[in-house]
């Protein structure tokens, strides 16, 4: 199909974007790496009068610290993956975008397109939550700073207002010793997740100090486990835990429902994928096996 006509802008720098951004409100688009607002808008589910071009914008720097990262809004999915850096100081984000969509899409694709087209399963999303991230966004009248918990509204819709564009994502990296690992059963790789789990565990001495599980796909937003995560601190690692934990992160869990999956085999799917990803952030921490002697 063909898109709605539509008045095409390269913003020749980020004024120029905000000032495009402001001057046509709810009626223009960013377009990014055009890897979801392009077929969406040739399925005409998406019609904006004024496309405004940021992709040549220099907003795609990665930079990595001991305890935190941060990734620029245009910085493609490849480059992330590509980038030594992050594969040493956060092998889970790696192991997350690894997952998304095909080669293509991902030398296209951009990290901040993806958070502000916020699909529920979308593993930028769930890095978000995953690692405390802040979502810098700036618009004419003003830059803001907008933590993971209060970005994502509902599918497809998060915090930010019609004139603001996000620069960059911050992203905080637990104290070491931390493992963490990344899990999704798809249908076919490169798919949208039917369900997703990330995790993180901070070791102190031989005590969970710190504990992140999210859950991606079962329902419009990605959720942080909070039951679980609570479950875990201040306890000595062991398969057991995990999967008390899991099952914990599954008790009351609404799951939606399609054609892909049931809500009760979604939930299947999250206490299988939370344990093995608890199992998995434990190897990752250095520490010695579960239940091996110290
Ligand atoms: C076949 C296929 C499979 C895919 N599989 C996956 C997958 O498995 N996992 C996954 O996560 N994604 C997947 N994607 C989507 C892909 O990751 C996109 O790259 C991403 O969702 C959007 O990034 P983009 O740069 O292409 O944004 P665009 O498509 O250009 O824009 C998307 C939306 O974000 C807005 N936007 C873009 N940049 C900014 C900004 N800086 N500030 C504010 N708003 C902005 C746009 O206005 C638009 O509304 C898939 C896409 C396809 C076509």
């Amino acid at each position: 199909m063909r898109p709605y006509p539509f008045q095409y802008l390269r913003a020749e720098s980020l004024e120029h974007a905000l000032e495009s951004l402001a001057e046509h409100g709810e009626d223009a688009r960013l377009l990014a790496g055009g890897q979801s607002l392009v077929p969406m808008m040739n399925l005409r589910l998406a019609r904006p009068e004024v496309l405004i071009d940021i992709d040549r914008l220099a907003l795609g720097e990665v930079r990595v610290a001991a305890d935190r990262i941060h990734i620029g809004a245009l910085a493609r999915h490849a480059a992330v993956l590509d980038n030594a850096g992050v594969a040493a100081a956060a092998p889970v984000m790696s192991e997350a975008i690894a997952r998304i969509g095909h080669p293509s899409i991902r030398r296209r694709g951009t990290a901040g397109g993806s958070i502000a087209h916020a699909d529920p399963t979308a593993e930028w999303s769930a890095l978000l939550l995953l690692l405390d991230g802040v979502v810098a966004a700036r618009a004419k009248t003003g830059a803001r700073r907008i933590a993971a918990d209060d970005f994502f509204d509902s599918a497809f819709e998060t915090a930010l207002t019609p004139g603001e564009m996000i620069l960059g994502l911050d992203f905080q990296l637990p104290r070491a010793p931390w493992g963490g690992a990344f899990l999704e059963f798809a249908e076919r790789d490169g798919d949208f997740a039917i369900a997703a789990v990330a995790v993180t565990l901070g070791l102190t001495g031989a005590r969970i100090a710190s504990a992140r599980v999210v859950l991606s796909g079962a329902d419009t937003r990605p959720r942080r486990a909070r039951a679980a995560e609570d479950l875990l601190l201040g306890q000595a690692f062991t398969g057991e835990l995990a999967r008390a934990a899991a099952a914990t992160a599954v008790e009351g869990l609404d799951c939606l429902e399609d054609l892909r999956a049931t809500a009760a085999y979604r939930r299947h799917l999250f206490e299988v994928l939370t344990a093995d990803a608890l199992e998995a952030a434990y190897r990752r921490t250095g520490a010695a096996p579960s239940g091996a002697a110290p």
